[in-house]
Formats: structure tokens, sequence, C-alpha cells
């Protein structure tokens, strides 16, 4: 066991090499030239499986039995007050001569994923981006939308949670719909052409998607019908309302909308902030008592086999794994952008790794790289693998990559967990960005961020179930558009091979460039002998989360006093990474009633939240200095490591002190779940991240102290409060030993 070869192949270079060709573009070819939609096209998932193989990888198909729904018609008609149809919206993209993938009667229809069915004709108001905060100022201004059709345009928040808004409103129907005033002045009133002409939005492009709750309370990504336990045969079935809506839902395009929108000037509210730039129409909130709306919404809802593809390279630690994940199934014909392009650069990865191994080359650490189906239903595949191998997952995985959109742009965004801040900036270093004169991607990144900063997650693609409900940290990467770039028709038909290799990425310049700091990042991660993650970024961004939450309590908040039973929640008890010879197992805290003792003695009712919060800040400190010993202790041990010529009983220590070592780096952010959950969410776990429930996307830190602040729940926050003290002290802790 104790051979201590050294290789003399540098990996770096060998992918580096392989990467100087670049096969995105057959990759963007093949992935988009026939229909994919969730639990479709078997051939792709046959396809993908081969290349894996072809590139050296252990395969497996892995099915899952998914409810999900597909279109199958739809009609939207504006009618007048004496009945008669005075607009039907047609419903359906155009074909474009230069686009071929446009073309052809295999294109899907336009349509929401998991949109109740329903044929509804009512009144209608437009309600803005439809977040909760439109529908509240609605009801200010006394515009009703019970039993109204609502009209709201995409942005800003998830897409079904403006579904589940309007349906917790009272409306009976939606439409969404992209306003020109939300592509950053790429308009055709500024001159712009549109596609395929010129980089403005098509008119009659349509934006399909997913009306899935995602994130939103009560509601767990994945298959609506099986929260938390995964799909796979026999499965017990719950009823999905949970987690999507009960009232139908179309897309449509702004050439749709705009005969049915003209419809409410001078009716009903004028109200600031909820102006786009549609020509035509004046943004009034409506109603007009002579126009109804006929919306008819009608997909076949059924049970059905979604393919997940995985391909793996053992490593020499087979219990340090890190995967590397990418959805596959898309809501048009292409998708060359969602999520194909992430797709080409999975493949130009794997084909790169796949060099390293037929050199010879022997992985330290296991990398598995896993192709999902049906993410953009509500993370489907990914979540309810994610569910099935739980304990294997929250064991072996040290670090989850995700790639969706790899490229629709040129700006390199990152999202991640803080632990790998410092490594993702520092692969970041070691490539140079492809316009001249900017220098290397660091460079770029920085140099638009105004800074180092990387932001942490929210949802809205793959990592979630890894982040949120396992606690394994995550990055997501890619490169998007930026306010100059051409506008990405995003789940529209023109997304296109013919799109990203005109327009997006002509050369597959940035496919390669991602797949490039994609390969290097997994080699970083998986090929130094100690785990490459810097705790105290963690920490620190931890101190930060807590003094932005602690800025938005009220002050008569601070000097209320916390009464005994607030100050300990007996039933609430947080994960801890037990580490034994190298095992891992969740835990629950023990020796509770001599603490409780402790506690009660100590409290004397003298305390007020203000102390609970000095005492928070203490711990979170205690625990920022115990992650900057550990980080230094790591860096001392690889420098250790990397020393020549050790005495073989040297080495040996050093091996068993490094392996020990090791698992408090895979575990760390393991003990930042709370088994019980968020409020409202138990899916949710993380106690320092989540998908805002408000928001789908946008993240939310320290989601259980926030939205009890939101919720004005005094004795919620000093619970929530009160776990993530708690935690931070025993994490703090156990680093110390
Ligand atoms: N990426 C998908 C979307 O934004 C995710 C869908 C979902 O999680 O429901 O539409
Ligand atoms: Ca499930
Ligand atoms: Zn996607
Ligand atoms: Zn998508």
């Amino acid at each position: 066991e104790f051979s201590f070869t050294e290789q003399d192949i540098d990996p770096k270079k060998v992918v580096l090499d392989a990467l100087e060709t670049n096969l995105a573009s057959n990759w963007s070819r093949k992935y988009t030239a026939e229909p994919h939609l969730a639990g479709t096209n078997y051939g792709l998932v046959k396809w993908t499986e081969e290349k894996f193989a072809e590139y050296g990888f252990d395969t497996t198909i892995d099915p899952y039995e998914i409810y999900v729904s597909y279109p199958n018609d739809h009609d939207l008609n504006l009618v007048n007050s004496s009945g008669d149809v005075i607009y039907k919206a047609p419903l359906k993209e155009d074909e474009l001569k230069k686009d071929p993938t446009t073309k052809g009667n295999d294109t899907i229809p336009t349509f929401l994923g998991y949109a109740a069915n329903g044929n509804v004709t009512a009144e209608y108001v437009y309600a803005n981006y439809g977040t909760r905060e439109d529908f509240d100022t609605l009801k200010e201004n006394n515009v009703n939308v019970t039993g109204k059709i609502v009209i709201v345009r995409y942005g800003k928040i998830f897409r079904g949670l403006k579904v589940k808004f309007a349906q917790d409103n009272g409306a009976i129907g939606v439409l969404l719909y992209s306003d020109p005033g939300d592509d950053h002045g790429i308009t055709p009133a500024n001159g712009y052409k549109q596609y395929p002409h010129g980089p403005a939005r098509q008119e009659s492009s349509v934006q399909r998607g997913s009306v899935q709750f995602l994130g939103g309370i009560g509601s767990a990504p994945g298959d609506p019908t099986t929260p938390g336990y995964p799909s796979k045969p026999g499965a017990e079935r719950q009823d999905p309302h949970a987690s999507i809506g009960k009232i139908p839902a179309l897309p449509i395009s702004y050439r749709e909308v705009k005969p049915i929108l003209a419809k409410l000037n001078g009716q009903g509210k004028k109200i600031k902030g909820f102006e786009g730039e549609l020509e035509g129409f004046k943004y009034y909130t409506g109603p007009n008592s002579n126009y109804t709306l006929n919306l008819y919404n009608d997909q076949i809802y059924n049970i059905t086999t979604m393919w997940n593809v995985y391909g793996e390279i053992k490593g020499e630690k087979t219990d340090e794994v890190i995967i590397i994940g990418n959805h596959r199934d898309a809501w048009i014909k292409g998708g060359a952008g969602d999520p194909n392009s992430g797709s080409a650069v999975l493949l130009e990865v794997a084909r790169a790794l796949g060099e390293l191994k037929k050199a010879g080359y022997k992985f330290k650490r296991t990398i598995v790289l896993h192709s999902y189906d049906g993410e953009e239903y509500g993370l489907l595949g990914s979540t309810e693998q994610g569910e099935f191998f739980a304990d294997k997952y929250q064991r072996e995985v040290i670090a989850y990559l995700n790639l969706d959109v790899a490229v629709s742009g040129k700006h390199f965004k990152l999202g991640s967990s803080p632990v790998l801040n410092k490594i993702l900036l520092e692969i970041a270093k070691e490539l140079v960005y492809p316009e001249e004169g900017v220098g290397s991607l660091y460079d770029h990144y920085v140099k638009a961020k105004g800074g180092e900063h990387i932001p942490t997650l929210g949802s809205g693609s793959d990592y979630t179930v890894y982040l949120e409900h396992l606690g394994i940290p995550s990055v997501d990467l890619g490169f998007q558009e930026g306010k100059e770039d051409p506008v990405y028709h995003y789940h529209s038909n023109y997304d296109s091979y013919y799109w990203i290799s005109e327009f997006a990425d002509k050369g597959f310049v940035y496919h390669n460039l991602a797949a490039k700091y994609l390969a290097l990042l997994t080699l970083g991660i998986s090929e130094r002998e100690l785990i490459n993650f810097g705790l105290q970024d963690y920490s620190k961004g931890l101190l930060s989360y807590l003094n932005t939450t602690i800025s938005r309590v009220p002050k008569e908040w601070l000097s209320k006093p916390i009464k005994l039973q607030e100050c300990y929640d007996w039933s609430d008890s947080v994960y801890i990474s037990k580490v034994t010879n190298g095992y891992y197992a969740p835990d629950r805290p023990h020796g509770t009633r001599s603490m409780m003792m402790k506690y009660t003695s100590n409290l004397k009712n003298k305390h007020t939240l203000e102390t609970v919060i000095d005492h928070a800040f203490e711990n979170l400190h205690s625990l920022h200095n115990s992650t900057l010993s550990f980080d230094a202790q790591t860096a001392y041990l690889q420098e250790k490591f990397e020393e020549p010529n050790q005495p073989f009983w040297q080495k040996i220590r050093l091996h068993y002190q490094i392996k020990y070592h090791n698992k408090y780096l895979q575990y760390f952010e393991r003990n930042f779940l709370h088994s019980k959950g968020l409020h409202e969410r138990p899916w949710f776990k993380h106690i320092i991240f989540a998908s805002g429930r408000y928001t789908g996307y946008a993240g939310q830190n320290l989601p259980g102290l926030n939205e009890a602040i939101e919720d004005e729940d005094f004795d919620r926050f000093v619970r929530w409060l009160k776990i993530v003290s708690k935690t931070a002290k025993r994490v703090s802790k156990r680093l110390h030993n």
C-alpha cells in the first residue's frame, strides 16, 4: 500500500494540450440536431454513454420514474364584449430562413412545464414581474386579481413563483411574456435589428420553462410526487400540488401580447415601477371590462422514465469523489446555450481527462461525470439521484461542479460555496482571456466584478440538491451575456446551433476556455494531496452574512428579554461530522442533559436578544480563528508532503495525518446541515445557503434568520440564532481537536 511512486506526467499539461484541439462545435451540433425534451431521445442518452466510454470512463445509465407533463393543445383568444374573437394568438415561433433549427415539423410547442390544465375566460390584469411585492402593490392600489387572468413579464424571480403568487392571490390563469424593456437596451426601438439580422430579440420568440414552485414555501425540487425520496419504481406518490400549481398558464411573445395589453391603456391604475418598453402599451394595470381572454392549456400528465448517464474514472482514493454534472434535456429542439454548451464542455473535459488516463496517469481521487435528464422541469434527474445516493454522496463526495449554460456570452460568472473561492480564483490566473489586452481570465473576472467577490449559490440548476440538501460544496460556472452582447433567446427556438456559432461564440472559443478552466479546476481539487479548500473564506463569509442579517433586525427586538425555553430548542439538532478512521456518520448532539442544566442556571432571565447576538458573534469569531489555524495546518502538511527525500517512517506518519486532516476538509460543509430543514421547507437542510423562498433563483444567506425577520417572528429568530451560533461553536471546537 505504501508505494509512494512519483509519476512523471504533468497532468495539467496533458489536459491543456488535449484541449488545443477544440471539438466543442461537433458536440454542440450533435446535441442540438434533434429535440431532446426531458424523458425523450434515448438516442442521445446512449450516445452520451458511448462518448464517456470512448474516453475511458466506466458508464451507467440510471433511470427514474417521474411525474411530468407534455404539451398537447393550447389556445389564446382576445374576446370583445359581444363575444367576438378579435385576436387569436398563433402561439408559435416564426421559422427563420437563416436558422435551420427553427424549421420543420419537429419543433417543440410553446408551453410551460407543469402548468395546470384548464380552459378559462376572464378579464385580465397586468401585474408587472409578478413578484410578491408586485401583487401587494396591486392590492394597495385596489386592483383586484381575484378571478382574473394575470399577465406578467419575465424577469427578477423564477417564473414558477410568479404563477404561485398569482394563484395565492386568487387569479385563475397566467400569461408570461418577454418585455423588450428587459433586454438591456438591445431593442429595435434603439435601432438594433432582430435576430437573425441583428442582436435584438426576435419578436415572436417565446421563453418556455417550468412553473414548478422552485424554492417556494412548502415545495421541494425534483419529482413533485416524491419530495425528499427517490422516484424509483414502486415509490409512494404524494399529491404534487405542494410543488406545482392548479391554474393554467401559457408563455407568449411580445408580439403576441401587444394587441392584448394595448386594450388596457387608460384602464385601471398606472403604477410606478411597472413600466417596460413594449410599444403601444402604456402600462396600465387594467382590467378593461370590455375585453376578456380565453386561455386554454392542455397537457398530458403521466409518470415517465428519465435517464441520467454517469461516467467514472476511479482514483487511488475511491472514497474521495468529485462530480461534474450538466443536464442534457432542453425545452427546444436546439438548446445550444441551455444546456448543450454545458454538454459540449463536459465532453471536452471528458476527452481531456481521457487523454490523461490513456497516457498512463493514475488519478488521486475519483472523478465522475453526470449527464442529467429533466433539469428543466424542476431539477428532476439530479434531485432524484441525489435523494437515491444521499448517504453515499455525503460520505464520498468532496465537491460538485455544475455546468448548465456554459456559454451564452463572454462574461465569466461564478457562484460557489466559499470553501472553493480560493482555488476558483487561482485557476482563473492560469488561463488567458481570449480578448486582446485583457490579460488572464482572473483579470477579466476581477475587472468586471470590481474585485475578487464570488457570489454564493441560490437555485435554478442541478447543484441545488448537492449544496442545499446534502451539504456538499458546489460550484456553478459559465460565460454569460453582458449588456453589450446579443440578446440570449433563453428557452426559445432561437437558442440554436446557428445562434451560438454565429452570434454568441464564433469559433467556440469560450466553450474551449470553459473546458480548460473546468479541467484544471477538477485536477486542482483531485490531484493535490491536501484537499484544496480554504475554510477561512467560509467563516469570513458567515461573519459577513450575520452582520448583514443583524443590521436588518428591528431595533425594538434588541432589548427584548429571552425566555428560558427559547434559549435552546431541544427538538432541533445539527448534523455533526464524526471522523473515525476516515468514516463519516451524521449524528445528533450528545450530553444534552448536562448542557441544558448549564444553560438554565446561567441565564436567569437576564438575557436580551442583544446578549444572544453578542454571543453568536463570539462563536463565529472563534470559528474564524479556528479556520485560520486549520488552513495554516493544511498548508503546512502540503509543504511537508512535497519535501523531497523523506524517510519512509515520516512518510507513513504524514500519510495518516493528511488522511485525517482531509476528512475534516471533506466534511466541513456537512456541519451546516439542519436535520429538520428550514422553516416550512424541510427539504432545504442548509442553514447558511438556500434558494430564496420568494425568488427561486436568487439565494438567501442565513435563511432561517432572515425569514424570521421578514415574518416578524421574534421567537423563531432567536431559535435560528441559537442554531447558527451553536453550530459555529461545535465546528470551531471540532477543528481544534
Ligand atoms: N433551469 C431551470 C429554469 O430556470 C430550472 C427549472 C426548475 O428548477 O424548476 O427554468
Ligand atoms: Ca424525489
Ligand atoms: Zn439549463
Ligand atoms: Zn433551462
